[in-house]
C-alpha cells in the first residue's frame, strides 16, 4: 500500500467549486450561517469583532486554494495603513 494521504472531495464555500483536498491541510473559515459571510465580516465587506452569538453558531467551511489566494489579497489590501487615494486627480491637470 502506498503511503499516500487520503484526499476528500468537498465543495468550496466561497466559489461553490468542487475540489479535492487532504483534510489535514485544507484551509477552513468560520462561517456565520445566518449572514452566510465569514465570521466577523459585515455585509459591506468590512471586518468587525464578531458577536458571541455569531461565534457560537459559526460553522467551519472549506475554502479551495483559489479562494485562499483571493482572501489573502483582500487581507493584504485591508491591512494597508492608508488607502491610496492621495494620487487622485480631478478635473483638468
Ligand atoms: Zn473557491
Amino acid at each position: 500500500m502506498a503511503d499516500e494521504q487520503i484526499r476528500t472531495i468537498g465543495g468550496c464555500h466561497m466559489c461553490k467549486r468542487t475540489f479535492s483536498f487532504v483534510p489535514a491541510q485544507v484551509m477552513t473559515v468560520m462561517m456565520d450561517p445566518e449572514t452566510r459571510l465569514p465570521l466577523g465580516m459585515t455585509v459591506s465587506g468590512a471586518f468587525r469583532e464578531p458577536t458571541p452569538e455569531a461565534t457560537a453558531r459559526a460553522v467551519e467551511a472549506y475554502v479551495c486554494p483559489d479562494c485562499v489566494d483571493k482572501v489573502k489579497q483582500l487581507k493584504e489590501f485591508m491591512d494597508r495603513p492608508a488607502p491610496p487615494f492621495g494620487t487622485w486627480q480631478r478635473g483638468n491637470p
